[in-house]
């Protein structure tokens, strides 16, 4: 089956490695024929959790890079322009604006840190109570992007865990926990015509090895009448493009999904699984 993967990251974000060009080839390699690159574009400073100046700095070289992904892609691969863009909820005024760039395909938006906080992946957790309490903001904050309109689909909710995991702590963000402002994240979404995405970055590590959000929530998306559901790899090398994504597909088949979403020029395309 061809694969869509609308979650990847070049050089173009500070934690990328690989040019556009690469990382289409290395997907392509692994069956993906739709890719959508979604480089990082944080209003936040991810050490310190302060607005950035020039967040969207890596504009012009974004372009140029896809320009040349486009002249090396195989014939037969479409590739798309998107964006990961973090923090909207702390200004959604400059977030909008920079959406509103006429290049994008698609524009995620996700939550890499609480406001003025540093990044979840920066913090070194050292007890389940901080980890509660943190994920308790970060689900307060989730409801808050939930209401905004700027972007098209919510990025790896549940973000959190991957770090929290990391540094030993078998924590899951889930409805049994934090299910009243999951559901209220997911109706606002649903509400206001945007949806999430499945990220397959979970089923390839160790401590996590399923997708993210869980299949609780993903399952409760269904039942809420979600419909727009999109699929990434969230790979920043070129050894995990395309890692993950078949997972996230038989995920999806097995919660009684039909269909999954890519997107062109920001409207939504319905791919049957
Ligand atoms: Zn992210
Ligand atoms: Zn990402």
């Amino acid at each position: 089956m061809e694969l869509s993967d609308y979650h990847i990251h070049s050089i173009c974000s500070e934690d990328g490695h690989y040019t556009m060009s690469e990382i289409a080839l290395a997907s392509y390699a692994q069956g993906v024929r739709r890719l959508c690159f979604t480089d990082h574009c944080d209003l936040d400073d991810y050490m310190t959790g302060y607005p950035k100046q020039n967040s969207y700095a890596h504009r012009e070289k974004t372009i140029e890079m896809f320009k040349q992904a486009l002249a090396d892609k195989p014939a037969d691969m479409r590739l798309f322009l998107g964006m990961e863009l973090g923090e909207g909820n702390h200004d959604p005024a400059r977030a909008a604006e920079i959406a509103a760039s006429p290049e994008l395909d698609f524009v995620l938006g996700s939550l890499h840190n609480l406001e003025k906080k540093t990044d979840f992946y920066e913090i070194h957790y050292e007890s389940y109570e901080q980890c509660a309490q943190l994920m308790d903001e970060y689900a307060d904050e989730l409801v808050a992007l939930s209401k905004l309109d700027f972007y098209d689909a919510m990025a790896h909710i549940g973000y959190t865990i991957r770090y929290m995991r990391r540094d030993g702590f078998d924590v899951s963000f889930d409805l049994e926990h934090f299910g009243d402002k999951v559901e209220a994240t997911l109706k606002n979404l649903i509400a206001g015509g945007r949806g999430i995405e499945i990220n397959c970055s979970g089923y390839r590590t160790k401590r996590i090895l399923s997708p993210v959000p869980g299949v609780d929530i993903l399952r409760l998306y269904k039942q809420l009448g979600g419909e727009i559901i999109t699929v990434g790899s969230d790979a920043h090398r070129t050894n995990q493009a395309g890692k993950g994504l078949a997972e996230g597909l038989d995920t999806l088949r097995e919660l009684g999904y039909k269909y999954y979403t890519v997107f062109e020029k920001r409207k939504p395309e319905f791919i049957k699984l």
